[in-house]
């Protein structure tokens, strides 16, 4: 018989990591904590096997499901020593989700279930305090109004009903905390809350216990299905398939008076990744109210409050403080990774409510993974796969300009600090919803979110946002964790702001901030500013590409070529880029570049005075006209090159002939075609003429490539000429140069065959000049379907290959990326694709192409040297199928070659090779 249900308590648990897929992330860890021995309420997981069935079967349960159920809940029942639904000795019950992948905050969980109008009196005799009692009950009943019977807000403008009724209650009262309420006041919330449920939705508060937990394990299994889940998954990459798992557990309490309290804790700092335990709590407080923002929590030890006058756990408790930090070096041995952790402390007794590897900032990882490599922790393997390489980049994000927020400061722009708790710097317009800051970020604006605290229904907007800003909520709210999973600047808990959703403002002192000005945000320090703060670039860069600083004045510089060193260890893929000019190269080699993959040589002749040349040429009517033309133009591209080999000093460089069609060089307005005419002397309308006879129906298969090589070899011929004599001059003054001639857009051998004699003929005549010689290859770019599926004929020629792969997955799909706006963004939104094929390698179609063509192209020529210059050469996921198609290597842009790197790095652990 299939088994449904884990039981996790005691000293014992069914369940744990190696069951993860069936009982979920959380019930793992549960079971985990369970058997090393940490306290952990008892409980039980339904599995997410019970999830797909639910709704595989319109939400009906498994035969079995309630009997397993039921005899689970009996065993808490015997360790906890209470009956659920019990009038005197009531145990409640949490209702927790919890999906195999993390996903904080996206489904529900009802707290303190089991109450009822018996029941509350029951549990208000046997603990001797009223307030407590009630102070559950009124959240019960708001937790499950909002997670089982869908009591939500009406507009965008309106707060959660519930929280309404509350901050109602407490104006009325003259208060500000929960804490404050009596009695009376908590028995009047509950009252309120059954008759707004009554009168908006219809329907009477379930007495029953057991209705109760039924109705709460079917809205947590819906909950995978939500829309802030379901957005959650398509940013994350979570398949809809895995489904929920749930946990019922025995409810703890930390809102049983002073020396109780709840709490959440890393085990490291998760925005800069320190060594240091990082945390913050409530006392006489339950969970949500730590991790849903509503109070602003206190810190957990002294180093992290600083010098602030607030307590902190550490002092408070020292005892339980010094518990949590045995258990935080336990999971962290166990785990071998940075986890984050929630506990409660009821009566002076600690209880460990959740573990799992903690989300972090990229940096936070980079930090984390390079420390644990110094502590003995992990191996540097372990490291690399650790650290996400597209988010590697957020250590190159900008800062800002120390002398401009000195300025700032000056000006008195300063206008409040909240919690550093996504590191960075934003600067954007103030919008006061998520669906706002969608809106206007799709319009092109840069926008900062703000929020009193965000919910998890506003991550698209989140994501949308340079930064986000709320008023309340501390480092462990889920506005900061989402937020710097995203790599999202974030501000949270700055209480000094008073935000009106209504009127669209943000008041702080005698300031008001409208809706549509600008704020900047500094993620490192909590400092918010009214106005743009200009910005810096990060220490890397500095070190790296400004010079402005030096290496061993930056931890973070060191860490970063540290981890970098080991990915270059680990990976068998070379990285080059695509770079036309020396400054371009300059960078790409400080990031690592092995060499260029890529350099368009028509990128030299837009700039100044070129064009003309340029111009004269393709309007010239005869071979003379042009060579004319063309005379101008070989020393100033020989001199390009002359630049280029020079800073690349002896790596490989490939050079691209000349690719766009025409007509992209000539002018498009009538006076730029009268100034050209009058300097060539030629009439108006004889120019006109020449650009309409240029004009194409189908530029991207039009006269291009090699094709206008073929037509006007003097082309080929000169470009060749100015790269060999560059070649030669430099290889003269004693820099070696190592060039790559690359034909593109070509489709059969003759094609190649035709231009590669231009080259080799080129060539001799210019070493009989300069009276040397050098290395050099011909090879061609594979962009065709046609190319890659006669490989074997055009390897006879070509001496290498590079996958052009955005022309490729044009031929291939049959689609021009300049057009594919209008359909593209439905199919992947609606999944008929799983992603943009021109941001990521189509692996089973154009991939399927680049396998045939590496496996012919070798077939015939062995020691095939084989690259790819596509866009698709700096993302990760591409660059891992690199590897997997046997490349040896690709070609980015300079800023993406650390992420390559990485990338490469990880596909070559993964594949258990090493150099
Ligand atoms: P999430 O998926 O948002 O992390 P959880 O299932 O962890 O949701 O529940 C949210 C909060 O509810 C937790 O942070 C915890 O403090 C509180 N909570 C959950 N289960 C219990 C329990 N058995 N006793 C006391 N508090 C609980
Ligand atoms: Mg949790
Ligand atoms: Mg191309």
């Amino acid at each position: 018989m299939a088994k449904y249900v884990y039981f996790f308590g005691g000293d014992k648990a069914e369940g744990g990591e190696s069951l993860r897929n069936l009982v979920g992330g959380k019930g793992a860890g549960l079971a985990d904590m369970v058997n090393l021995g940490i306290p952990v309420p008892p409980g039980f997981t339904i599995t997410t096997e019970v999830c797909t069935y639910f709704y595989d079967n319109d939400t009906a349960y498994p035969d079995g499901l309630k009997e397993e159920v039921a005899a689970s809940l009996r065993k808490v029942e015997e360790i906890m020593g209470m009956k659920f639904g019990d009038p005197k000795n009531p145990l409640l019950l949490s209702i927790r989700s919890g999906a195999r992948a993390s996903m904080p905050g996206m489904m529900d969980t009802v707290l303190n279930l089991g109450l009822n109008e018996t029941t509350v009196k029951g549990l208000s005799v046997l603990t001797n305090n009223e307030w407590f009692a009630y102070d559950c009950y009124r959240r019960f009943v708001a937790m499950y109004g909002d997670v089982v019977l869908g009591l939500k807000p009406q507009t965008k403008e309106e707060h959660d009903p519930f929280e309404e009724i509350i901050d109602e209650k407490k104006k009325a009262r003259g208060v500000t905390l929960d804490v404050e309420f009596t009695v009376e006041d908590l028995k009047d919330l509950v009252a309120r809350f059954k008759d707004i449920i009554q009168s908006r939705l219809d329907v009477t508060f379930p007495e029953d216990p057991e209705e109760q937990l039924w109705g709460a394990i079917g809205a947590v299994f819906s909950s995978w299905n939500n829309d802030r889940a379901i957005a959650y998954r398509k940013l994350n990459g979570i398949p809809a398939s895995w489904g929920t798992a749930v946990n019922v557990q025995s409810m703890v309490f930390g809102n049983i008076g002073m020396d109780s309290g709840t709490g959440v804790a890393f085990t490291r700092n998760p925005a800069t990744g320190e060594n240091v335990f990082y945390g913050e709590y409530l006392l006489n407080a339950q969970g949500e109210d730590v991790v849903a923002g509503i109070r602003t929590p206190l810190p957990i030890n002294k180093m992290q409050k600083g010098n602030g006058s607030m307590p902190c756990l550490e002092e408070e408790m020292p005892e339980r403080y010094a518990e949590l930090l045995k258990i935080r070096q336990i999971l962290e041995k166990n785990y071998r990774d940075m986890q984050d952790i929630e506990f409660t402390i009821q009566k002076g007794k600690l209880w460990m409510l959740q573990t799992r590897s903690g989300k972090r900032t990229a940096f936070a990882a980079f930090k984390a993974a390079v420390d644990m490599v110094k502590e003995g922790l992990i191996t540097k393997e372990e490291a690399l796969m650790r650290v996400d390489p597209e988010g590697l980049n957020q250590i190159l994000r900008p800062i800002f300009d120390p002398k401009e927020k000195e300025k700032a400061l000056k000006e008195d722009k300063l206008i409040a600090k909240g919690l550093n708790a996504g590191p960075g710097a934003a600067t954007g317009k103030v919008v006061f919803n998520a669906e706002d800051a969608e809106s206007w970020a799709a319009g092109g604006e840069q926008v900062i979110l703000v929020r009193i605290d965000t919910s998890p229904e506003d991550i698209r907007g989140m994501n949308a946002a340079q930064g986000i800003l709320t008023s309340r909520g501390g480092m462990t709210s889920h506005a900061a964790l989402v937020a710097r999973q995203m790599g999202k600047v974030c501000v949270a808990g700055c209480v000094a702001l008073d935000i009106d959703y209504k009127e669209k403002t943000i008041t702080v002192k005698d300031k008001k901030i409208k809706e549509g000005e600008y704020i900047s945000l500094d993620g490192a320090t909590g400092e918010v500013f009214v106005g743009q703060v200009k910005t810096l670039p990060s220490e890397v860069l500095r070190v790296l590409i400004d010079k402005t600083m030096k290496p061993e004045e930056s931890t973070i510089y060191k860490d970063f070529e540290l981890l970098m060193q080991w990915a270059d260890e680990a990976r068998k893929l070379g990285v080059r880029t695509n770079a036309d000019q020396p400054g371009q190269a300059a960078v790409a080699l400080a990031f690592g570049a092995e060499g260029i993959g890529l350099c368009r040589t028509e990128h030299m002749f837009f700039e100044g005075e070129r064009i003309e040349a340029v111009r004269e040429m393709i309007v010239s009517e005869d071979i003379e006209g042009r060579e004319k033309a063309l005379a101008k133009l070989l020393p100033i591209q020989k001199s390009d090159f002359v630049g280029l080999f020079k800073v690349m000093n002896g790596l490989p460089v490939t050079i691209r002939t000349l690719d766009p069609p025409l007509h992209e060089f000539l002018p498009r307005t009538e006076k730029e075609i009268h100034e050209l005419a009058d300097k060539m002397d030629i009439s108006f309308e004889k120019i006109s003429a020449k650009i309409a006879s240029l004009h194409e129906a189908n530029p991207m298969l039009g006269h291009r490539g090699c094709r206008l090589g073929i037509v006007f070899p003097e082309i080929t011929e000169m470009q060749a000429r100015a790269i060999f004599e560059a070649a030669c001059e430099v290889k003269n003054g004693g820099i070696d140069v190592k060039p790559e001639i690359m034909i593109p857009l070509v489709g059969h051998v003759n094609e190649l065959r035709l231009q590669k004699d231009v080259v080799d003929r080129v060539a001799g005549e210019v070493f009989g000049e300069y009276g040397a010689t050098l290395d050099y290859k011909v090879g061609t770019m594979i962009e065709i379907p046609r190319a890659a599926i006669t490989a074997d004929e055009i390897a006879e020629v070509a001496e290498f290959f590079s996958f052009g792969t955005n022309d490729l997955t044009q031929t291939t799909f049959g689609m021009s990326r300049d057009d594919a706006g209008k359909f593209l963004g439905y199919y992947v939104a609606n999944d008929i694709l799983e992603y943009d094929p021109f941001q990521r390698l189509d692996e089973h179609g154009v991939g399927k192409l680049m396998q045939i063509g590496v496996e012919l192209g070798r077939k015939q020529r062995p020691d095939l040297k084989v690259g790819i210059c596509g866009e698709h050469g700096g993302e990760p996921n591409s660059v891992k199928f690199c590897h997997r198609v046997g490349l040896n290597y690709v070609s980015c842009s300079p800023y993406r070659v650390t992420v390559a790197r990485l990338a490469a790095a990880q596909e070559a652990i993964k594949q258990g090779s090493n150099k």
